[in-house]
């Protein structure tokens, strides 16, 4: 719901409703970069003129810039496009996984301005350990970029309850009831705000704002690591359940006598379709690291049999569990992420075969696609996490940034 403002010029201007048309000028920016003006008066209804006003507030706010195009091959005057402001705020992004923890400071618009990866082994430890491997982040990306972050949003393979900011059941972690967020914000001392969340949600949110999710209002992101979950869209509204155990997919057993799983049932679909499923369906006894996941599937495109074979069978599972989901939800699309995402690349005939056989309608098209934004779909949902605030209310940003 766009609702005008005036634009300046002496009458009083209701604060929520400029805040509220601040809030999604940034909005169009973060997600789409440079706009023009009229590109932003078309998509606002406004006037010209209140649209000028707002980006002046925002540019006084410090979160855009504007600039001439160069190099254009345009007739008559240049137009102004708004963008991010170059060295405006960034949040601390952290994707906490089974194999590494990787940090990143993004800017408003989704550029990394830094990061890196800390391999963690088997198991990244302690939440306590993560926590102090966070705040070292902090600190090493305010070095690396110059400026200390304003926000810090922390995705990881468990329920989250957003209120709490608690991992209720990581088993790939080993946490349960791990209080993470509060640990985070003792140790920062209260300095930065802090969000954490279950890596598929993040990634669903992430492909929501810059990805293959963009304009749906139904669709499930269904990424495959270590441990397998689901990030839920339904009409256009993140769906976490009563507590942020929703989307656990990953441990539906779907066959009673298989491989034992970290949550401590037998044959839960992580171990039919995980990365460990993949390693070990391929005769692979090797930590399932990224790399490891990545050499396997080069090895299928190479043609190499057995792995294709073990690729072919995750890809039978997999059609089956899209067709529960499709049962279950009416997506208009499923994105597949992490190791999933090569699985359909591979051996889409195969899930589609599987997807058709389980669905209860089996003639009723969902897409299926890969994920944009790849291995980096949680971290950047992390970014999207710790801007959520800075972009309901822009204001937000002066206070924490000052
Ligand atoms: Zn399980």
């Amino acid at each position: 719901m766009i609702r005008p403002t005036s634009g300046g010029g002496g009458a009083a201007r209701p604060d929520a409703i400029r805040r509220h048309n601040l809030a999604l000028i940034l909005g169009h920016v973060h997600r789409d970069g440079y706009l023009t003006r009229a590109e932003l008066t078309a998509r606002l209804g406004v006037s010209r003129s209140t649209v000028g006003a707002l980006v002046a507030d925002l540019i006084q706010l410090g979160l855009v810039e504007e600039s001439v195009p160069s190099g254009g091959d345009r007739v008559g005057r240049p137009s102004h496009v708004v963008g991010p402001r170059e060295h405006g705020p960034y949040v601390v992004a952290v994707d906490v996984d089974v194999t590494h923890v990787t940090s990143a400071a993004v800017a408003i618009g989704g550029r990394v301005l830094s990061r890196f990866t800390v391999p963690t082994g088997p198991d990244p430890g302690s939440p306590e350990h993560v926590a102090d491997l966070v705040v070292s982040a902090v600190d090493e990306l305010g070095r690396l970029v110059g400026r200390r972050g304003v926000a810090v949003g922390v995705s990881v393979p468990g329920t989250v309850d957003k209120h709490t900011r608690t991992v209720g059941v990581a088993p790939n972690l080993g946490w349960q009831e791990a209080r993470l967020g509060d640990l985070l914000t003792e140790r920062l001392g209260g300095e930065l705000p802090v969000a954490v969340g279950n890596d598929a949600d993040l990634a669903m949110l992430a492909e929501l704002s810059r990805g293959n999710i963009r304009g749906c209002r139904d669709a499930v992101y269904l990424i495959g690591r270590a441990g397998v979950g689901a990030g839920v869209l339904v009409n256009g509204q993140p769906v976490t359940g009563r507590d942020g155990r929703a989307g656990e997919v990953g441990h539906n057993v779907v066959t009673a006598d298989g491989p034992s799983c970290h949550c401590g049932k037998r044959g839960c679909l992580e171990t039919m379709i995980g990365d460990l499923a993949l390693l070990r369906l391929a005769g692979r006894e090797v930590e399932a690291t990224e790399q490891n996941v990545a050499a396997l599937f080069d090895d299928a495109r190479a043609g190499d049999d057995t792995v294709l074979a073990a690729v072919r069978e995750v890809a039978g599972w997999l059609g089956q569990a899209l067709g529960n989901l499709v049962n279950t939800l009416n997506p208009q699309r499923i994105v597949l992420g992490g190791s999933l995402s090569g699985v359909l690349e591979l051996a889409r005939a195969d899930v589609e075969h599987a997807l058709e056989q389980y669905a209860f309608d089996p003639g009723h098209p969902v897409e299926l696609m890969l994920s944009q934004l790849g291995p980096d779909s949680a971290l950047m949902g992390a970014a999207e996490l710790a801007f959520a605030d800075l972009l309901e209310d822009p204001f937000v940003g002066q206070v924490t940034s000052a």
